[in-house]
C-alpha cells in the first residue's frame, strides 16, 4: 500500500504531480511519501501489539535525516551499522536509548561513541568483538549493554548477497559457541547482557524461515536462562520482503501474529529491525528520458538516472517497475532502460515490455525508497540526486541535489 497514484493520467506523489516536482527540482530525484512511511510503520506497530516491542528502523535502508526524523516522531528506534548512522539518528532527533548497533566490523571509536550515547544494545558478532567492547567499556568506566547476534543457520530463500544467517555467512556467532560467550559476558564487570538476536536476510517472502529462526533462538534462550543468564530482549532482525513485481509477500499482520505468539509467552521484549518493508514502497526515483537508440535487435531507452543513483538492478539483478509519469495509449516494445554510466551493468531494467517513450518525457522507477539513494555514489563524477519528502500537498527538499563543488570536496591538487 502506497500513495503514488495516477489522477487524470498524471502520476502523483500524494497530492503533488510528479511533473511539477521535476520542473521545480530537476531529475534524477528521489521522491518519498510521508503518508506511506507513517502507514507502514503504524501497520507493523499494530501487528506487533501482542507483545511489548520496539521497531528499530534499519537506517541503512534509507538514511535521509527527514525520513529518520519522521520515524523518530512516530516512536521508532533504530538499527545502525556505523558511527555515521548513529550521528544521523541523533541529528534527526532519534532516541539513542532505542538504538541497536549491528555489523561484523565495529571499530573501537565507533563502540566508544555508542557507549557514550548509552544506546540500547551492541549486537556482538564474534568473540573478538566481545572482548574489544569489554576493553572499550573498561576504558570509559561503563558497563556495555551486549546482545549476541547468533546464526540460526536458516535459509531465507532470497538472493545470496542478502542471505545472512547461513553457516557460511560472515555474520553472527555460531549457536554452539553462544553459551560460552554469554558466560564470559555475564561474568564481566564491564559488560551487561541484555538480549539475544538474529537476522537471517533481506527481501524474505515467506514466513516459515523467520519462524524457524525465532524458534531456534528461543531454544537457546531456554538453555541460557537455565544457566542464570538474564535475557531481556529478543531481536528478530529485519528482512520482511516487499512486492517489487507481483510477488506474494509476508503480510505484517501474519508476521506480527506468528512472531508475537512465539515470543510473548517468554516474557521477552521483542525488537524488530525492518528497513525495506517500511521505506521500499514509500519512494520512487523520478528520471527523464535523454533519448532512445537501437543496437542490433535491442531497443534502449537512455535515462538520466543510472546505477550510481539506483544500484539494485546492477548489483542484484533486481526488478523495479518503471512507469511513464504521463499516461497515454501507445504501442509497447521490449526495451532495456539504461543510464549514462560507462558500464554494461548500468541498467534499470532489461528485456522489459514498456510503452513507447519520447525524448524528454518523465519516468518513475517504483519501490525505490529502500536501498536506493542510500546506496548511491558519485561514480562517473555524477552528482548525487535530490531527495524530496512529500506530505499531502507539501514538499520538503530533504536533500538538495549535489553540484560540481560537492564532487571534488576534500580533494587537493599537489603544489606546483
Ligand atoms: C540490513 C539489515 C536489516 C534490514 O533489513 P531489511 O531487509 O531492509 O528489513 C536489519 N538488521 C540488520 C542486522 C541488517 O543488516
Amino acid at each position: 500500500m502506497h500513495h503514488f497514484t495516477y489522477r487524470n493520467a498524471q502520476f502523483y506523489a500524494e497530492d503533488v504531480p510528479l511533473a511539477d516536482l521535476a520542473a521545480a527540482y530537476g531529475t534524477p530525484t528521489y521522491v518519498y511519501s510521508a503518508a506511506t512511511l507513517r502507514r507502514h510503520y503504524d501497520v507493523l506497530d499494530e501487528a506487533l501489539a501482542g507483545a511489548a516491542h520496539t521497531i528499530c528502523f534499519a537506517v541503512k535502508a534509507n538514511s535521509n535525516l527527514a525520513v529518520l526524523q519522521l520515524l523518530a516522531q512516530r516512536g521508532a528506534g533504530f538499527d545502525i551499522v556505523s558511527a555515521g548512522e548513529l550521528q544521523r539518528v541523533i541529528l534527526a532527533g532519534g532516541d539513542p536509548g532505542k538504538v541497536v548497533f549491528s555489523g561484523v566490523g565495529k571499530r573501537d571509536d565507533e563502540i566508544a561513541l555508542a557507549l557514550r550515547h548509552s544506546i540500547l544494545a551492541l549486537h556482538v558478532e564474534s568473540e573478538g568483538e566481545l572482548l574489544r567492547i569489554e576493553h572499550v567499556a573498561a576504558q570509559l568506566g561503563v558497563r556495555a549493554p551486549v546482545s549476541l547476534r547468533v546464526n540460526p543457520q536458516v535459509d531465507p530463500k532470497t538472493h545470496k548477497y542478502i542471505a545472512t544467517g547461513l553457516a557460511t555467512s560472515k555474520f553472527g556467532v555460531d549457536m554452539r559457541s553462544a553459551p560460552a560467550l554469554y558466560r564470559r559476558a555475564a561474568a564481566s564487570p564491564h559488560l551487561r547482557v541484555v538480549g539475544i538476536g538474529s537476522h537471517i536476510g533481506s527481501q524474505i517472502l515467506e514466513l516459515q524461515p523467520m519462524i524457524e529462526a525465532v524458534a531456534k533462538v528461543l531454544d537457546l534462550v531456554h538453555r541460557l536462562r537455565a544457566e542464570g543468564i538474564p535475557l531481556h530482549h529478543l531481536d528478530i532482525g529485519g528482512g520482511i520482503g516487499i512486492p517489487y513485481r507481483d510477488e506474494d509477500t509476508v503480510t505484517p499482520a501474519d508476521f506480527g501474529q506468528a512472531i508475537t505468539a512465539l515470543v510473548a509467552p517468554h516474557g521477552l521484549h521483542l525488537i524488530t529491525e525492518p528497513g525495506r518493508v517500511i521505506a521500499g514502497n514509500a519512494g520512487i526515483l523520478l528520471t527523464r528520458v535523454i533519448g532512445t537508440k537501437q543496437n542490433g535487435n535491442r531497443n534502449f531507452i537512455i535515462v538520466d538516472a543510472a546505477m550510481n543513483d539506483l544500484l539494485r538492478p546492477a548489483l542484484y539483478g533486481a526488478w523495479h517497475g518503471i512507469v511513464p509519469v504521463q499516461q497515454q495509449d501507445r504501442p509497447e516494445h521490449v526495451v532495456d532502460v539504461v543510464g549514462p554510466v560507462c558500464e554494461s551493468g548500468d541498467f534499470l531494467a532489461q528485456d522489459r515490455l514498456m510503452p513507447a517513450v519520447e525524448t524528454g518525457e518523465l519516468l518513475a522507477v517504483l519501490a525505490a525508497g529502500a536501498y536506493g539513494f542510500a546506496m548511491s555514489s558519485n561514480y562517473n563524477s555524477r552528482p548525487r540526486a535530490c531527495e524530496l519528502l512529500v506530505d499531502g500537498a507539501s514538499v520538503h527538499e530533504a536533500r538538495r541535489r549535489e553540484d560540481s563543488s560537492d564532487l571534488c570536496k576534500g580533494e587537493a591538487l599537489r603544489p606546483v
